[in-house]
């Protein structure tokens, strides 16, 4: 399978590159992205072969049928990964949590958040990729705090990449730091910078943009690659639990073969829901995809509305930190699906240019048909993680509680629900404390153990572990000296 491009094709690129290419370059023409040129149709025969399958069974079926230039060995290898999850039959449990409300758990990997549903395996296909072609990659990555310690743990130690990871310090909650900054391998950079998420992000943009960096990292024979949401080679590992979470409602008898579901996903940067969109094309039963906020609520305007339009919103600092996003990158590929290249190309320009864009009402339409939306403060959120815990005996944290609205407030009671789950509560400690007990800006530990007192769990080890864990990343600087440090590391 080849694949093409949202804004459409210039000049200094190939019409259509493998999947391999998409990966290493994620960035097409005009600034635009990659999308495959046609999507496998799966159909329900599929689905019917898949009704008793491991996870790994349906995902290696899936990934074959999108046939990318892949050797099956490392395919293998990367879905080994979900081995490591807590349970390696089943890494993605679906949890009943109300009458038609199913929980989908996304996060039993290595770092506690649904970025290694795909970050795992990503990390082996990129390796193989750049050793088969004898090239060493680099690897930026700014993070909130997810994203990074997912990079890190997937990255480590592997051939032919290197990470350079830049979080705010002081802006992560202390699990997330420790997950970081005890990471300890040859190939990894961990560096803090005094400022805020935006500051590393604009770092990052800045040096990728920077004519002297890019030429120092070629004199050292290094090229840049990005392992954010907007490469297809994560995008593709996110289509597979969405299929997995709808048979595991079939193998349970919520459902039958052939019912729709909605889809409820909390998003940030929309790869999460782009995957239950590119499911539900390949034949997946659904009846819509939600898309769930928090108060940064631009999703949630385009969809009611019609009009995206950044000119007087800014980034505003929530209990799901995750979900501080406006500019959301994933939703131009709903764009050109939906309505081509070249509308894409126009929509995507008035949005460099004017910080805005509008569909036309034939346009949201169509939109609508797809998805709907609604946004969850941050104290509506403690409120449902409360309720759900003392009605339900369902612990969940900041992210997933942002579905639980829009579940009240866009769902027909008939259909059943399938909510995403993308992180545990180990590491949204302070927030859930604070919803099930009042306690105000407890330290994580603090929180941890009142938490784990509170609802009778265990603190999984690895999270307690981290708590013990030398630190061996060290380096907190000023904004101003990244390019300097990352070019000492190399
Ligand atoms: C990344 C993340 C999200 C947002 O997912 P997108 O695919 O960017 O929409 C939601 N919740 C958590 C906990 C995350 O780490």
């Amino acid at each position: 399978m080849n694949f093409t491009q949202t804004r459409g094709i210039d000049t200094s690129r190939p019409a259509t590159v493998t999947f391999s290419e998409a990966i290493l370059a994620p960035i097409a023409s005009f600034g635009g992205l990659y999308v495959p040129e046609t999507l496998p149709e799966l159909g329900s025969e599929f689905l019917k072969k898949h009704l008793n399958s491991s996870y790994k069974e349906l995902a290696k079926d899936m990934l074959n049928r999108f046939e990318i230039d892949i050797d099956s060995e490392v395919i293998d290898e990367a879905l080994a990964l979900y081995d490591n999850f807590d349970d390696a039959n089943n890494p993605v449990p679906v949890v009943k949590v109300k009458e038609n409300l199913y929980i989908s758990e996304l996060y039993h990997g290595p770092t506690r958040a649904f970025k290694d549903m795909a970050l795992q395996p990503f990390g082996i296909v990129l390796s193989s990729i750049a050793q088969k072609r004898d090239e060493n990659y680099l690897i930026l990555a700014a993070t909130s705090g997810d994203t990074g310690p997912a990079a890190l743990e997937t990255f480590k130690n592997r051939a032919n990449v290197q990470v350079a990871c830049l979080y705010p310090d002081g802006g992560t909650s202390d699990v997330q730091r420790l997950q970081m900054v005890t990471e300890d391998a040859p190939n990894l950079k961990v560096i803090g910078i005094n400022g805020v998420f935006d500051d590393a992000q604009n770092a990052l943009k800045r040096l990728l943009a920077s004519v002297n960096f890019n030429e120092a990292l070629a004199e050292k024979n290094v090229s840049l690659s990005a392992a954010n949401s907007v490469n297809f080679g994560r995008i593709i590992f996110q289509i597979i639990y969405h299929i997995h979470s709808y048979l595991e409602l079939v193998r349970q008898g919520a459902i039958t073969q052939g019912e729709k579901v909605y889809l409820n996903v909390p998003s940030g940067n929309f790869g999460n829901a782009l995957g239950g969109y590119y499911a539900w094309k390949m034949g997946l039963p659904v009846e819509k995809i939600i898309i769930s906020s928090n108060e940064n609520n631009i999703l949630t305007k385009l969809i009611k509305t019609g009009k995206y339009d950044l000119n007087d919103s800014e980034v505003i600092g929530t209990t799901s930190p995750a979900m501080d996003i406006l500019k959301s990158s994933n939703v131009e590929r709903i764009l050109f699906d939906l309505f081509g290249a070249a509308r894409t190309r126009k929509l995507m320009g008035d949005l460099e240019a004017l910080n805005a864009y509008e569909l036309t009402s034939e346009e949201l339409t169509k939109l609508q048909a797809c998805f709907d939306a609604d946004f969850c403060s941050g104290d509506e959120g403690k409120k449902y993680i409360k309720d759900t815990f003392r009605n339900d005996g369902y612990l969940m944290d900041p992210h997933t509680a942002t579905c639980l609205k829009s579940y009240e407030t866009c769902s027909n009671p008939a259909i059943k629900t399938i909510a995403y789950s993308t992180a545990e509560w180990t590491k949204f400690s302070p927030v859930i404390a604070n919803a099930l007990t009042g306690e105000v800006d407890a330290e994580d530990m603090v929180a941890l153990k009142s938490i784990s007192k509170e609802a009778n769990l265990e603190i999984p080890a690895m999270v307690k572990g981290l708590f013990t864990k030398p630190v061996t990343q060290k380096t907190v600087i000023e904004k101003e000296n990244i390019e300097e440090e990352i070019l000492k590391f190399l």
